[in-house]
């Protein structure tokens, strides 16, 4: 594609925006999920995979309010509960979850796939379940195959869940048949609607057989090798590309697909990989970029000169932020993310306007304080600290949603804005 056919692109290619920015970095108190909300979204993707949580009645409690009303006629995560005497070290931990396991998989023979997922009671009294993944793999496959991670909250925030699960799939993956022929591989977990929408464009393209990370069933894993190129659906999967990488697989460095813009960017990263004429790129995406810049316009009116501040939460603040400014001509305050993975997110950084102030980590007292002062239109930040605001009379939206929606590509694009634009607009009427 010329640079001339898209709008955004020649501001693109004469700034660095904040590619180069200093960022401000704190530590401090946080106001952040932990790693096991992954499991929320990661059990509707892989079918036959089950996540059991190593855990105290917390974490189970957790999960139950997370994810609510299951929605499978069998359960696809679940806690073993360590108790006072497995704290105590009065029972041998390693033993009864022998026996939870066994018991599960005796029960639901249609679970092939089973993580082991730690938590910060299984992190403290150091249950190694790195060992008990392997010897309970060796004891059920091939019918099951048994992996672990850590969705422990003590370092973490939630999304680092979904990078920690498919990190330990990444050494599962069969090596690549044919060397010579490169692959792409879509890294990151897209709703299925979503996944199919892009299967189609990349169809359109002439890059097919596309593959995903995670897939629906834990048989469908990708092969992965020095072909593979991937291309990141999410912006906090650092550990993943890291594993991708020491495969030998190349990183495909793009914006996200969030956005008529990110979308068109996202796409045109793997078709130029791939040397897909500018033509014939253009002609596959113009109708739905076309679609999603109408869907745009009508949330624009509510979004345009209003002033956001972004406290750290998902990770996905960047993009967020990148579009909300340059495809709804929001004004960006502070743009916190709890991680700033500068290599994932180049494209991105580049593409926000030059003087945006960048946070990593939080102080999350010293971030209210700026906040109040800065006076935002609009706030995105995590459950804990949106009631708060409001009651201050400041409008918020709860980061969480951008993730439990689907919010990528063409089609989903009017369903971001409104994300967005529903505050403000409630807000505009209760003061009418
Ligand atoms: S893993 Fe840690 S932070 Fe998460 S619910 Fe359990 S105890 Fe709480």
């Amino acid at each position: 594609m010329s640079a001339q056919t898209l709008s955004f692109a020649p501001d693109s290619q004469t700034t660095s925006g904040c590619l180069d920015a200093p960022v401000l970095r704190e530590r401090g108190q946080r106001e952040v999920f932990c790693g096991l909300t992954g499991i929320v979204w990661m059990h509707r993707k892989i079918q036959d995979a089950f996540f059991l949580i190593v855990g105290s009645r917390t974490c189970a409690h957790l999960m139950q309010s997370a994810a609510g009303v299951m929605i499978f006629a069998e359960p696809r995560f679940g806690t073993a509960i360590i108790d006072e005497r497995d704290l105590a070290g009065l029972a041998d931990a390693n033993a009864e979850l022998d026996r939870v396991v066994d018991r599960l998989l005796s029960r639901r023979p249609d679970i092939k796939l089973l993580f082991l997922v730690g938590s910060c009671p299984s992190e403290v009294i150091k249950l190694d379940l790195s060992r008990a993944a392997q010897r309970l793999s060796r004891q059920h496959m091939p019918a099951v195959r048994v992996l672990n991670y850590s969705g422990s909250g003590i370092e973490t925030t939630f999304t680092q869940g979904e990078d920690a699960c498919l990190a330990s799939l990444v050494p599962e993956l069969p090596p690549s048949t044919d060397p010579g022929v490169p692959q792409l591989l879509v890294v990151g977990a897209l709703s299925d609607v979503v996944e199919d929408q892009f299967k189609r464009l990349f169809d359109e393209l002439g890059l097919a057989p596309v593959a995903f990370l995670p897939p629906r069933k834990s048989s469908e894993l990708p092969s992965v090798g020095e072909s593979t190129r991937y291309l990141l659906a999410q912006p906090f999967l650092s550990d993943t590309g890291r594993a991708l990488d020491q495969r030998g697989a190349s990183h495909v460095p793009a914006a996200f697909p969030l956005g008529a813009e990110g979308t068109t960017l996202w796409l045109r990263a793997a078709a130029d990989t791939f040397g897909i004429s500018p033509a014939l790129f253009e002609k596959v995406i113009a109708a739905p970029r076309a679609r999603a810049e109408r869907a745009l316009e009508n949330h624009r009116g509510a979004l345009a000169g209003r002033r956001l501040f972004m406290f750290p939460d998902s990770q996905l603040e960047p993009p967020l932020a990148r579009f909300l400014s340059r495809e709804m001509g929001m004004s960006l305050i502070e743009v916190g993310t709890p991680y700033l993975n500068r290599q994932h997110l180049a494209e991105e950084l580049a593409l926000l306007p030059p003087g945006t102030r960048l946070s990593e980590g939080q102080d999350v007292d010293k971030q209210l304080d700026r906040c109040r002062a800065d006076k935002p239109d609009l706030v995105l930040c995590g459950l804990g600290l949106a009631n708060p605001l409001e009651a201050e009379g400041i409008a918020t939206k709860w980061s969480i949603e951008t993730v439990f929606t689907p919010i990528q590509g063409y089609e989903q694009a009017g369903d971001l804005a409104k994300i967005f634009a529903r505050p403000l607009r409630r807000r505009q009427l209760l003061e009418v």
